[in-house]
């Protein structure tokens, strides 16, 4: 159990942010994604974490597309985001 998990919608936060990533890819299948997003907007937890996941996860594509400037920028942001939680 994840610090301050919670049970909504039938999911734990734990499946939620397991699958979050395929969400925000659009390849969940339809069903889990409305019990994903039932979950997240009854549980702040995952929103706001969901809202930096997003976030963080555009900065990684972004970084990938160049590669150079991935460790330095992304790692950086990655490392504020986390202290700032
Ligand atoms: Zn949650």
């Amino acid at each position: 159990m994840l610090k301050g998990e919670r049970v909504v919608g039938g999911l734990p936060c734990s499946e939620v942010l397991a699958d979050l990533s395929r969400l925000l890819d659009g390849e969940l299948p339809e069903a889990d994604a409305s019990l994903l997003s039932v979950h997240v907007s009854g549980c702040d937890v995952c929103e706001r974490f969901g809202r930096r996941f997003a976030g963080v996860l555009r900065d990684l594509r972004e970084g990938l597309r160049e590669p150079e400037s991935l460790s330095a920028g992304v790692a950086e942001r990655l490392r504020a985001r986390m202290a700032s939680r």
